[in-house]
């Protein structure tokens, strides 16, 4: 008999810290990371964060979700996709159907871990006049440390079949210029998402760019955004010091 494969307990643990009423609240939201055999784990349709157990998490093949993204489908094909693509553990749960933007980051060399969220602070921001203005560069050094040198901003594109393509062409574009994953994505009028390596890693991710988010808010209000220069961020992206500190963060345990 096969014996039965339950989902990381960090993924449990990470859930329920984004689901944290600042971050996240009912159903909103999701996390993810990669399995073995090109599978992820992801949090099952309709479940909440906060509350996430192991049995609202469901495992799932990546490469048939993003086929999916290639193929000039639409969102009618979405839900048979992810029924398909599930690893059968004889339960009736679905994947969310924001797997499709999981899947592809966790396709992305470098990408393990992703957390989806909808923070107050972030969506002040992602629903205002001011979407690219507010979130371009980078205001404050340990925003280049833990967010990149730079943030992917996304348009507005309908969870499903569409946003997948929008974050899969955006994180492409974003490889291609910087040459490293993007880790901070900003989702027009819906969200953030975070994308790292660990299940610490993401969850720095999430809050300090909801730190950020209130920096850049409250900075507005005061008149405007100082940003660093292209000179700054370049230097501080580059200094050895920085990878220790990014891993000193990602490697502390989620619990407190
Ligand atoms: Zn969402």
């Amino acid at each position: 008999m096969k014996k039965h494969v339950g989902p990381p307990a960090q993924l449990i643990e990470l859930s329920r810290a984004l689901g944290d009423p600042d971050l996240a609240i009912l159903s909103e939201g999701n996390a993810s990371c990669r399995g073995e055999d090109g599978t992820f784990w992801i949090k099952a349709s309709g479940a909440s964060l906060a509350t996430l157990s192991d049995r609202e998490v469901v495992r799932v093949r990546g490469e048939p979700i993003t086929r999916l993204l290639d193929e000039r489908s639409s969102d009618d094909g979405v839900a048979e996709c992810l029924r398909e693509a599930k690893v059968d553990d004889g339960r009736a749960t679905r994947a969310s159907i924001e797997a499709t933007m999981h899947a592809a980051l966790l396709e992305l060399d470098g990408v393990s871990w992703v957390g989806h969220t909808h923070p107050a602070a972030i969506n002040a921001i992602t629903c205002s006049l001011r979407f690219g203005e507010l979130l371009a560069g980078r205001v404050f050094p340990e925003e280049v440390v833990v967010l990149g040198p730079a943030s992917l901003l996304i348009e507005y594109a309908d969870p499903g079949v569409a946003l997948g393509r929008a974050v899969r062409d955006g994180a492409r574009a974003y490889v291609e210029r910087y040459h490293q994953t993007p880790r901070a994505i900003y989702l027009k009028n819906h969200g953030f998402i975070a994308a790292g390596s660990g299940a610490r890693d993401v969850l720095n991710i999430t809050l300090m760019a909801v730190k950020s988010a209130k920096v850049r808010s409250a900075a507005a209000a005061l008149g405007g955004l100082s940003f660093m220069s292209d000179a700054d961020v370049r230097r501080m992206g580059a200094r050895a010091d920085v990878d220790y500190r990014k891993k000193l963060m990602v490697e502390r345990e989620l619990s407190k």
